[in-house]
């Protein structure tokens, strides 16, 4: 069993710690915010407020946190501290830049690193069975694969380092956009005299069928697990579904590639963040696209 230091026991963090707890591991945690420390100390996990002292102990440290900054400040101080051929790993939605800087530090220190950023919410975080997005060698993901599987049912490896940086808010662009259009066609619906059921059982069996329709319906009623049905409290904030946007755009920028309704996705998201949709599910921007 690993020794695990585990940094950022947020929404995810928590209960993905918890599941290495649960598999049997050793797992230290640590979070800027002592009220996320108090929460995750109910699970098992040894907590620490000087998480520096414990690295040269590790066999592994993960991370998940807001931001590619964050990471980078704790892969900094964590990589000259851990023993050679540890490993590294980052489950946080960062850029990709980011990323590969952090594999980058972990390469000169001589360890093992796995970007991994995840999908399936804090739903699939409780259950263990998020699906983690794996990029690095094929030495590392040897190293990492058997811990992801513990938080995780599907582990897929995208290629070198960054690219499930890469592979996440790809996925993420599909779904921001396919949100927006399953959002349109209902309010165009709504406005043709079409009952939200009608539309939901012709689009749900027939060639507009996606997740966003399917999963996270927009509107109440179809899909009674959906965010619509209770207010749109998150789920996935909205917020989060604008930072992922955003990142798909600085990504298409730095690779000269054209994604031109991605660009309008985190332009709408971003709107609607910043106009009463932060703290709510992402699903929320139907209202907002029918009084925009
Ligand atoms: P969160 O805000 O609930 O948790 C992040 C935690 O990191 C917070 O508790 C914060 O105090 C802590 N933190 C920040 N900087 C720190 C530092 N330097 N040192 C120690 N702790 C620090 O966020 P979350 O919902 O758990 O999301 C974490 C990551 O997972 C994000 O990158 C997010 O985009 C991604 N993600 C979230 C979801 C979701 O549904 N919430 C789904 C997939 C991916």
């Amino acid at each position: 069993m690993a020794n695990i230091v585990f940094i950022g026991l947020g929404n995810m963090g928590r209960p993905m710690a918890a599941n290495l707890v649960k598999a049997g591991h050793c797992v230290t945690g640590h979070d800027q915010s002592a009220g996320a420390m108090d929460a995750a100390a109910q699970d098992g996990l040894t907590i620490t407020d000087a998480p520096d002292a414990h690295f040269a102990a590790a066999d592994v440290v993960i991370t998940m946190l807001p931001n590619g900054a964050a990471v980078l400040d704790v892969w900094t101080r964590a990589a000259p501290l851990l023993r050679p051929g540890a490993l590294m790993i980052d489950s946080s939605t960062v850029d990709v830049a980011s990323s590969r800087a952090a594999h980058a530090l972990a390469a000169q220190a001589g360890l093992f690193s796995l970007d991994a950023p995840v999908s399936g919410g804090t739903e699939g975080a409780s259950a263990g069975t998020l699906t983690f997005m794996v990029g690095g060698s094929e030495a590392a993901f040897a190293a990492g694969k058997d811990l992801l599987a513990a938080m995780g049912r599907r582990i897929v490896h995208c290629g070198g380092a960054g690219n499930g940086e890469a592979a996440k808010i790809c996925n993420n662009m599909i779904l921001g956009i396919s949100m927006i259009a399953v959002s349109e066609a209902f309010n165009l619906g709504e406005a043709l005299g079409l009952s939200h059921q009608a539309l939901y059982d012709v689009a749900s069996t027939s060639s507009g069928q996606c997740y966003a329709l399917t999963t996270h319906c927009p509107v109440p009623g179809p899909v009674p697990t959906s965010a619509a049905n209770r207010g749109y409290t998150p789920g996935f904030a909205a917020e989060l579904m604008a930072k992922d946007l955003r990142l798909s755009q600085e990504a298409a920028r730095t690779a000269s590639a054209a994604t031109p309704l991605g660009a309008a996705a985190q332009e709408i998201f971003a709107r609607f963040a910043d106009n009463g949709g932060r703290g709510t599910d992402y699903a929320g921007v139907i209202a907002f696209l029918r009084q925009n």
